[in-house]
């Protein structure tokens, strides 16, 4: 039996929590790499805090489907903390992330990356510096990480794609990636609503799926929910646009073979 893997999913103790995992599985998924909620500290304390945070909710999931954690600073809490003045918490953080690297205790790092909303060229450049530095600790550690970009296009995507080659990172996961055949040595990691899975099939790459699922009460619908993935896959499979060997690979081989599980 697969295990139907969500690739970037967020949880929020104030949102469905518990609930949105339960339905995640009765939709038929069985696998979640947990990526940390953005909580925007202030502090390399308080993000020190907030990573344990998504420690200790990986093991609460634990109890319910299979699930690893993936940490990092945000982009959008780097521009927070970069228009404050406190760009050295930011690296503090990439320090903080890398012993738990070590330590085994999360499967990657992310999200890092450049903002997806526009910002001044400033924190564009400042953004762009720090999601290099932790593509070179990624390359360093020998660990997956999950970039965040605002949208791109393909010369966007070949660019991002040239800079990771040059860099010599060969782990990179572009998050909310669009369904374009580009990608060289990066794995898109693509929201899985049925027309992007199709047209991503279609090209024959190799990607993963994901909701980018935010768990915000306040903000239903802002991005696909919890059943998205197993829901897609199991619905393109009885289609026949996946295969069974294509839902093993993507979901079964690829994952575990990328994040070491
Ligand atoms: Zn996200």
């Amino acid at each position: 039996m697969t295990v139907i893997t969500d690739n970037h999913m967020h949880l929020d103790k104030k949102g469905l929590y518990l609930e949105a995992v339960h339905q995640f599985k009765r939709a038929g998924g069985g696998r979640i790499i947990l990526v940390q909620k953005p909580g925007f500290p202030q502090t390399i304390e308080e993000f020190v805090q907030q990573v344990e945070q998504t420690l200790t909710m990986c093991q609460e999931v634990r109890q319910i489907v299979e699930c690893y954690p993936v940490v990092g600073l945000h982009p959008a809490e780097f521009d927070r903390l970069f228009n404050k003045g406190k760009e050295d918490v930011c690296y503090q953080a990439l320090d903080t992330v890398e012993l738990y690297i070590q330590e085994k205790k999360v499967v990657g790092m992310g999200e890092f990356g450049r903002p997806h909303y526009p910002v001044s060229e400033q924190t564009y450049q400042a953004s762009h510096e720090y999601m290099i530095q932790a593509l070179i600790r990624s390359r360093e550690l020998d660990c997956p990480i999950q970039l965040h970009t605002e949208s791109l296009d393909s010369a966007g995507i070949e660019a991002l794609d040239r800079l990771i080659k040059e860099l010599g990172c060969s782990r990179v996961i572009k998050h909310f990636a669009p369904p374009i055949p580009e990608y060289d040595s990066m794995t898109p990691s693509i929201l899985a609503t049925e027309s992007n899975i199709t047209q991503a099939v279609t090209s024959g790459m190799k990607f993963f799926m994901e909701t980018d699922y935010i768990d915000d009460p306040r903000r239903p619908g802002a991005v696909l929910g919890p059943k998205t993935v197993p829901r897609t896959t199991l619905k393109l499979l009885a289609e026949g646009v996946l295969t069974e060997d294509m839902v093993v690979r993507i979901h079964d081989q690829d994952i575990p073979s990328l994040y070491n599980l």
